[in-house]
């Protein structure tokens, strides 16, 4: 089958036509880093608006690039949250607009779940069950991912996500947004034994993640003037990735998954990428992690998790709601609340 994808819950707004044998037809993203960066983040207000502009131009692009109507699609699918939530209502009604218009299914698509899947459009080989360390700029998780809609929650961060922690301490070095590249650019030409930071929750009995104290020692690290920026930006992205290896070897220890896999924006720094290839490797597992293109926010994700659910029956109706929140396993929400 052939899927549309629509994607605008964050601040790239992204189109992709991807077929369920694995093709990319074509597909844009457009970010909005120029909009948003004299604000060092995202502002709702602005992304929403942006992607109200971009979209309808980003769909006509791709079905034109690839010579297809919508008429040829087989599905519409579309971002539905969890996300900034004018930016979600922006690609979620552009699609049930496609979606009515053509009459074709909608598939309302779970970003987090994109992310999930997003590895098994590039690995054919890559079947269920797998642990999932997402890392992107809301999310720090890991997940056993059992099958398509079948998530179970096994850590989350107890206070920001791992590519926040990234955004926030690039702001601090003044560094531009977003500040997950700008930190491993600088980090290649600093050194990562040189700024003594902490790991929270390193070796915890604990199964989740934390990067609060690591951003404030980052804070402090700066306003002592003692270190170079490259320094404090290699030790920094040093710290986060040994947090990130020891917990998820805690969950690995504790899994059955003959495969370990990383998805999210973070999942497209290298240093992260190598170290965690090395853990799965020293456990004798397999691992997967798409390249860095649809680590990032892009509509391929969509389209691709849009694919899989309509194989599955699972298509939407045009009621489908926006959600600002929307876990992958609403049931570890209900059980741990808010937040953890
Ligand atoms: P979520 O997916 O949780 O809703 P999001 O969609 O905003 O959040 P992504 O686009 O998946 O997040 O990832 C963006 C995050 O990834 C940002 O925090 C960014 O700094 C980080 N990031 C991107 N590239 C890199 C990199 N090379 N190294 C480290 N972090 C990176
Ligand atoms: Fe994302």
């Amino acid at each position: 089958s052939l899927i549309l994808g629509l994607e605008s819950s964050c601040d790239d707004s992204a189109v992709a036509l991807v077929s369920s044998d694995r093709r990319i037809l074509a597909q844009a993203v457009r970010g909005q880093n120029d909009a948003h960066r004299p604000f060092g983040g995202v502002v709702p207000e602005i992304a929403a608006r942006a992607h109200v502009e971009i979209l309808p131009q980003l769909i006509r692009d791709v079905l034109e690039e690839a010579d297809v109507g919508v008429a040829d699609v087989d599905a519409v699918a579309a971002t539905a949250g969890p996300g900034l939530i004018g930016g979600v209502m922006v690609a979620l009604l552009a699609g049930k607009g496609l979606a009515l218009a053509a009459n074709k299914p909608l598939v309302a698509v779970n970003h987090l779940e994109g992310h999930a899947l997003s590895p098994r459009l590039v690995d054919p080989a890559l079947g269920f069950p797998y642990l999932l360390l997402l890392v992107s700029g809301g999310h720090c998780q890991l997940l056993e991912v059992r099958g398509i809609g079948d998530y179970r929650r096994l850590a989350t961060t107890i206070d920001d996500a791992a590519g926040e922690a990234f955004d926030k301490a690039a702001k601090l070095l003044g560094l531009p947004y977003p500040g997950g590249p700008a930190i491993e650019t600088l980090a290649t030409e600093g050194d990562p034994t040189i700024v003594p930071l902490p790991r929270p929750l390193l070796g915890s009995s604990e199964p989740h993640f934390s990067f609060a104290g690591l951003k404030s020692a980052v804070q402090r690290a700066v306003a002592s003037g003692l270190h170079r920026p490259a320094d404090i930006a290699a030790s920094f992205q040093q710290a986060v990735i040994d947090c990130l290896v020891d917990r998820t070897a805690r969950a690995l220890d504790r899994s059955e998954a003959p495969a370990l896999v990383v998805a999210g924006g973070v999942a497209a720094n290298g240093a992260v990428r190598t170290a965690l290839a090395q853990l799965a490797a020293s456990r004798g597992r397999g691992f997967s992690v798409p390249p860095g293109w649809l680590c990032t926010d892009n509509a391929a994700m969509i389209a691709w998790a849009g694919a899989e659910r309509f194989e599955a029956g699972l298509v939407d109706g045009l009621d489908a709601p926006a959600r600002a929140r929307w876990p992958l396993d609403e049931s570890a929400e209900k059980v741990r609340g808010a937040g953890v």
